[in-house]
């Protein structure tokens, strides 16, 4: 079940480390949006790989912060995951990931953490399953 830390933290539960998250945001590439998003992911074996958004001038390029960390992390080994930290400039609510992402994120299991987080480290914890319920999974595929 979600809950909501509000007070600024700098290192989030299992071991992520929210400044990554934060390093990952100031490193976007939107010149079009002006929104900055960063994103970390803790695999399973505790390695953190982060992500920013990174957009196009032909926009449906863009591509998620989220789906950048991931994408990464697929292509430095690692397949399975414990959490996603994700983050940007508002201060006043939390943003959680697009549709895609969340599609994205579903292809590697149904029980990721995911920390919405605000530029202080304040954060709010959720899971994957329940910001994506009654996902499409890749055990569908096997199941028909
Ligand atoms: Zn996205």
């Amino acid at each position: 079940m979600a809950y909501t830390v509000t007070r600024p933290c700098t290192l989030l539960p299992s071991g992520m480390q929210f400044g990554k998250c934060l390093q990952a945001r100031d490193m976007a590439y939107c010149p079009y949006s002006r929104f900055p998003v960063g994103a970390a992911v803790l695999t399973a074996d505790g390695t953190i790989i982060t992500g920013c958004n990174v957009e196009n001038a032909s926009y449906g390029l863009t591509v998620c912060a989220e789906r950048t960390a991931v994408q990464r992390a697929v292509a430095e080994g690692h397949r399975h995951f414990r959490a996603i930290a994700v983050t940007c400039d508002i201060k006043d609510r939390f943003v959680g990931p697009c549709g895609a992402c969340r599609q994205v994120l579903m292809e590697f299991a149904s029980d990721w953490t995911v920390y919405l987080t605000k530029p202080d480290g304040s954060y709010k914890e959720t899971s994957l399953s329940e910001l994506l319920p009654l996902a499409f999974t890749p055990g569908h595929l096997t199941q028909h």
